[in-house]
């Protein structure tokens, strides 16, 4: 059967005293042939030294794709770029800062909604003034996987957004859901609109804030995933 393996590089916590924690992340998704790398953290040597604790390197990553230009997430852009295959693609959403990259990697400027790879989109939605976040949504054997980095547009903006385009229910939300500042009953409501969208399984960290995550934990109980840098996940494709 195939499956989907996704591994926490970076994380505010730590699901292993071996990884490194601070204030960002970064995952891997690991999908057919391709392992895509979704952001890199804020700090370059814990993401290199994460990566390696997995036992993986950046020359394995075909595809890297960042969700948006906060410094919590793009640690090492030119060298973690400069490192993937030859044959990598980078993804960015619209209005992401030029920076420099290898004349060999493909770039593609995702401007709404893409599919990147059979089953595997990109969707792009404003995440402030000045800038776009980007979010990758995979097909999996019991729904999507959305896997965001701090949800700017809003988490629940987001979730219908992927609905209305996909339209297919929604097994996994994954990363940070920027509710690290927000009152205990806007948390609340958050929650309750993951279950009026039907969203069966839960796994929030690094901007979602520990009280956010408690409320998670207590509403989808077994279906709650607590995750953080060393947590590896596998689902069925
Ligand atoms: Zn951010
Ligand atoms: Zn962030």
């Amino acid at each position: 059967m195939k499956q989907i393996a996704i591994k926490i590089i970076y994380d505010n916590c730590t699901a292993n005293e071996h990884f490194q924690a601070g204030w960002g992340f970064s995952c891997v998704v690991e999908v057919g042939l391709r392992k895509i790398l979704f952001d890199t953290g804020a700090d370059v040597h814990a993401f290199f030294s994460n990566l390696q604790k997995f036992g993986m390197q950046c020359e394995e990553i075909t595809d890297v794709v960042y969700s948006h230009k906060h410094a919590d997430h793009i640690a090492g852009f030119e060298e973690v770029i400069g490192k993937i295959k030859q044959s990598g693609r980078l993804f960015l959403p619209k209005k992401f800062p030029s920076k420099k990259r290898p004349p060999t990697i493909h770039t593609e400027i995702v401007e709404e909604f893409q599919e990147i790879d059979s089953g595997i989109y990109s969707l792009v939605l404003k995440g402030g003034f000045f800038f776009y976040e980007q979010a990758l949504v995979i097909e999996t054997k019991n729904g999507l996987v959305v896997i965001t980095g701090c949800a700017h547009p809003g988490i629940i903006t987001l979730l219908q957004e992927v609905q209305k385009r996909l339209k297919q229910p929604i097994h996994l939300v994954l990363g940070g859901f920027h509710l690290f500042r927000s009152k205990q009953s806007y948390i609340d409501e958050v929650v309750h609109q993951f279950k009026a969208l039907k969203v069966q399984t839960a796994a929030p960290c690094h901007c979602t804030g520990s009280m956010a995550i408690e409320r998670f934990h207590q509403a989808f109980k077994e279906n709650f995933y607590k995750i953080g840098a060393g947590t590896m996940l596998t689902l069925d494709k």
